[in-house]
């Protein structure tokens, strides 16, 4: 005999995944509120960055969200791991914050977004570069007090200039093309060849003779202890002079120091960065009315022929769209137990 039950959803409801969102700026949450399912996942924002000292806010949760300044080293992820934290799901692509081989001994799955929006970070580079080169941002002042003088303002072209990009994977890969566009000489160095790209037009050569040839070098590949400082004085003495210097990767994989020297002796012509070493104290926050402490920064921003960013360069709203979506596919999956396809692996 068979009987037939109606099972009642409410009883059988699995619990929502929990999860806490660190670093939560007022656009991540219109973003997170915009795209999340509530019957999915409940959502608790934090506006402090996960870091050893803010590890109690993760207790009662299930998941952690973190972003590119969050410091997840082994202690954290010992303490999160207490607390019975199955996953990190990261709103970026690069994981040098993270400390894979510890959350993959805890058993702590990480999960990031490959690519949101390359042609965010892309983009941002070429506006670095004109706005350096052509000093849009002067230029705008300048006429706002009525000053319509040309003085000071000369660029140069980039037509034909000769483009050295470290790194071609994805953000890399899209930069490369918008320079083409520009009817530059692109060259290229990465540990992987690119024949996409080498059939766009794109020459491959070694690190050296990139930094020998090229007007313009713009750093694309991810921090590890390879690429950490890989512009320092050595490096910097092999460049053109006069070059210019684009980072909108990670801020250590310049020599600040040692760049600060070589503006200085006027080896370097120009640099636009977007990432800086020691910027997590700093970028992400409006610090208009305090006192900045860190001097090598301050230094920095008092040279006419240097811009910095704080990191906005993924800052568009496709690319939040993006970011977002993914992260909570990330989580979605895990709760599901699919494969994770966005796991990063030691
Ligand atoms: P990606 O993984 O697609 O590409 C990285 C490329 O670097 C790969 O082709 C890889 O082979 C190459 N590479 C690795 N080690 C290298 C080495 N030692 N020397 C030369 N090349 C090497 O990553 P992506 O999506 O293009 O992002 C690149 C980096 O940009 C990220 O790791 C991140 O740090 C940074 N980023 C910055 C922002 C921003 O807002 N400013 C946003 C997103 C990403």
């Amino acid at each position: 005999m068979f009987f037939a039950f109606k099972i009642n959803p409410i009883l059988v409801k699995k619990e929502l995944m929990k999860i806490a969102v660190f670093s939560t700026k007022n656009y991540d949450r219109e973003f997170f509120e915009k795209f999340n399912d509530p019957a999915q996942h409940q959502i608790t924002y934090f506006d402090s960055p996960l870091n050893i000292d803010t590890t109690i806010l993760a207790k009662g949760f299930e998941g952690v969200c973190v972003f590119v300044n969050d410091i997840i080293n082994k202690d954290t992820i010992a303490k999160i791991a207490s607390y019975d934290i199955k996953i990190i799901g990261l709103r970026c692509a690069g994981f040098n914050n993270v400390d894979i081989r510890a959350a993959t001994e805890r058993k702590i799955k990480v999960a990031r977004v490959p690519a949101y929006s390359p042609h965010a970070v892309a983009e941002h580079t070429v506006a670095l570069i004109l706005t350096l080169n052509r000093k849009t941002h002067k230029a705008f002042n300048r006429v706002r007090e009525n000053n319509f003088s040309l003085e000071k303002l000369m660029g140069f072209n980039l037509y034909e200039k000769a483009i050295g990009v470290i790194g071609t994977g994805q953000i890399g890969a899209a930069f490369c093309k918008i320079m083409l566009g520009f009817g530059c000489k692109v060259l290229a160095y990465d540990i992987f060849e690119s024949e996409a790209l080498k059939k766009a037009g794109v020459t491959y050569i070694s690190l050296d003779e990139l930094l020998q040839s090229s007007d313009i070098i713009s750093l694309h590949c991810p921090l590890s202890p390879e690429t950490r400082h890989i512009i320092n004085a050595a490096t910097l003495s092999k460049m053109k002079p006069g070059a210019m210097l684009i980072n909108t990767g990670r801020g250590a994989l310049i020599n600040t120091k040692d760049v600060i020297d070589a503006l200085k002796s006027e080896k370097l012509g120009y640099l636009g960065i977007d990432v800086y070493e020691q910027e997590a104290e700093i970028f992400f926050r409006d610090l208009s009315e305090s006192i900045i402490q860190d001097d090598v920064l301050t230094h920095l921003m008092t040279f006419p022929n240097v811009l910095v960013t704080a990191h906005q360069g993924f800052f568009t709203k496709e690319a939040l769209e993006q970011i977002v979506k993914t992260t909570l596919m990330n989580f979605s999956d895990f709760e599901k137990g699919l494969l994770l396809k966005n796991e990063v692996t030691d």
